[in-house]
């Protein structure tokens, strides 16, 4: 018989998705440092290409050559568990805001995913991405191996006394590891293991699906937003062939939010959309049964994000994980991303200073964990309040209510474009 087996890493993040691909590319592509090695060094080939990789140590190191200066790329290592058996991206597609292209151009795979979405009509850069898109492009640019398939966490466990953890997995097997992330998503194994409260159940359900159009639609550059007895309808176009729509709608308190039959879908949102103009009436109706995805919005309330410390030794969360929000803003993805680079700063910025002992290291990492939690709070707090006014606004809520939120909204929040214009910082 087979013993389980353990293996040792440093960095394990859990979860492949947006923000776990995310947080293993900003680890990756983070610059450490930056120096000029000398006046009058021959560079010959390297003045040719952008970059030579140096393979040693835990990390790996590439050089680039820009005239007589020298600059030091060091990669962090991390490796991602995902749970499923190949990358899977649910929900069509995604629209992102400034804030998230900015960390994607950190993660240096913005350029590449400009190609394959047109910029929509709306105050600074907003595009609809392809979900398969987004995560191939983050998976292609992580060094070969990083991620690992099949592999579902049921457990953490973390050993008081030196900081590190034991991730168990569902085979039996086991991983100990200097730092967990866990961004597995909405039902994170990881936040459970922080003890933070489970995210809530809102009343509202959500479709998503996208057409396609052989012929070009006639949508243009449009984004649309529409409200309308309580259905929030959004339009986006992705290229010239396909548009993304969804439609929000409060559900009866019983739905258990399980419809899966598409057939069954598409009749649900037509029923709502009964008085609605005849090309968004098509739109529906010609929906990819592929794509179309039924879900009940989930969201850890403001109030649960402000007093957790999200970090127990060298355990933190991000992405959904940590600040799960109604889809309302379209901030939910972006915002992982920015966490993504954030985490990866404050992680190599605190791992590279100290005399390179381990106690020192695990204090460093969670310095760095701190200053992580720190930077964050604030911003995911500010979008998650705005995300849960806007829903309590499209729910069977009296006038005043209503109208407090809206006073209180345009007195906290003013213009809320201001926060997809957010800027993450650099690696
Ligand atoms: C209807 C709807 C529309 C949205 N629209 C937008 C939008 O337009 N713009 C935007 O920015 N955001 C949007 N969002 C939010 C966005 O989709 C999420 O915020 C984003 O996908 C979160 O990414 P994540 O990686 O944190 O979590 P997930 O995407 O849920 O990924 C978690 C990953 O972890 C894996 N996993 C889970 N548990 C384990 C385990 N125990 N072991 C190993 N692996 C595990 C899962 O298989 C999955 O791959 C929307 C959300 C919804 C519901």
């Amino acid at each position: 018989m087979e013993l389980p087996s353990n293996k040792e890493e440093d960095i394990v993040i859990v979860g492949g998705g947006i923000c776990g691909l995310a947080t293993a590319l900003a680890l990756h592509r983070f610059e450490t440092t930056t120096s000029i090695i000398s006046q009058h060094l021959t560079i010959g080939c390297l003045l040719n290409s952008d970059a030579i990789s140096l393979h040693g140590f835990d990390n790996y190191w590439c050089v680039c050559a820009h005239a007589r200066k020298l600059c030091c790329r060091k990669g962090i290592k991390s490796v991602v568990l995902e749970r499923s058996d190949s990358l899977h991206y649910p929900g069509a597609a995604i629209a992102i805001y400034a804030n998230g292209w900015r960390a994607l151009d950190q993660m240096g795979v913005g350029t590449k995913l400009r190609s394959k979405a047109i910029p929509l009509q709306m105050k600074g850069e907003f595009r609809c991405l392809r979900r398969r898109d987004l995560i191939e492009t983050m998976a292609e640019a992580l060094p070969a191996g990083t991620i690992r398939f099949s592999e579902r966490v049921i457990g953490v466990q973390m050993d008081k006394l030196t900081s590190y953890s034991t991730l168990h997995l569902d085979d039996g097997s086991t991983i100990t590891t200097k730092v967990v992330i866990g961004c597995d998503g909405v039902n994170s194994i990881v936040a459970n293991s922080l003890n933070l409260n489970p995210p809530k159940l809102s009343h509202i359900g959500t479709l998503r699906c996208v057409t396609n159009y052989p012929d070009e639609h006639n949508y243009g550059d449009a984004a649309i937003r529409v409200m309308k007895n309580r259905l929030h309808l959004g339009i986006l176009p992705i290229d010239k062939n396909h548009v993304l729509w969804f439609i929000s709608w409060p559900q009866p308190p019983g739905d258990s939010g399980v419809i899966r039959d598409p057939k069954l879908l598409r009749e649900a949102a037509l029923d709502q959309m009964k008085d609605f103009p005849p090309e968004v009436i098509e739109l529906v109706n010609n929906g990819d049964p592929e794509s179309i995805i039924y879900t009940r919005v989930k969201y850890r309330a403001p109030w649960d994000l402000l007093f957790p410390s999200f970090r127990e030794g060298a355990i933190t969360v991000a992405g959904d994980a940590m600040h799960v929000m109604g889809p309302f803003m379209g901030q939910g993805g972006a915002s992982a991303m920015e966490d993504a680079v954030v985490l990866a700063r404050c992680l190599a910025q605190e791992m590279r200073v100290g005399n390179g002992s381990s106690r020192q290291l695990q204090t460093n990492i969670g310095m760095a964990l701190d200053n992580y939690v720190k930077e964050r709070r604030g911003r995911i707090l500010r979008l998650s309040i705005q995300t849960y006014l806007r829903q309590l606004l499209q729910t069977p809520v009296p006038l005043v209510v209503k109208l407090v939120v809206f006073a209180i909204s345009a007195v906290l929040f003013g213009k809320s474009q201001n926060d997809t214009q957010y800027d993450c910082g650099q690696l």
